[in-house]
């Protein structure tokens, strides 16, 4: 079985390697992919988040990373997946992304949604959070991997990734 694990990963968090992990040991194959024509104006480059994530996946043999554009459902197909692998944190992601899930199998029901639920210390952690502590110089140290931080660090101060 191959699957999609779709996001910004603006940058990856420890949250997002819980589900990558996870994920990673039920299916053959996991595919990450980094959406590059979010609404969202990202703060690191396609190139940059992909750059990241391989970076902190490389002791996973099944997992790569590659970007896409477009709908969700056409990049599942083109990488013959069955299966969209999703996280939820809190209520808050379960409307948005039970609505997401139903129309991508509307459109393609031979591709199924599989939710892994946040493990508790990752909760409360997002891209956006990691985003803002950083921005004020406090410790990240505990949300996300070193290269990550260091690249937070990197951005804040206009140096290159
Ligand atoms: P998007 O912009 O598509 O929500 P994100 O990079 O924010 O992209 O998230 C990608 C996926 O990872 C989503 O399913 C999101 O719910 C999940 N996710 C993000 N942070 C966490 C976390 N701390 N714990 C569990 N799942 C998470």
């Amino acid at each position: 079985m191959i699957a999609i694990y779709p996001g910004s990963f603006d940058p990856v968090t420890y949250g997002h390697l819980d589900i990558i992990e996870r994920a990673a040991k039920v299916v053959d194959e996991l595919v990450i992919g980094v959406l590059v024509n979010s609404t969202k104006i990202p703060l690191f480059s396609r190139e940059e988040r992909v750059h990241l994530i391989e970076a902190t996946t490389r002791h996973l043999p099944n997992v790569s990373v590659r970007t896409f554009e477009g709908l969700t459902i056409d990049f599942a197909k083109k990488n013959n997946a069955g299966l969209i692998i999703r996280g939820l944190r809190a209520v808050t992601d379960f409307e948005t992304e039970m609505q997401i899930a139903q129309t991508n199998h509307s459109i393609e029901p031979s591709v199924d949604t599989m939710f892994f639920t946040t493990s508790l210390e990752y909760a409360y952690l997002s891209s956006t959070i990691v985003k803002e502590i950083a921005n004020y110089g406090s410790d990240i140290s505990k949300m996300v991997p070193a290269v990550v931080a260091d690249a937070l660090w990197a951005k804040k101060n206009g140096e290159d990734v």
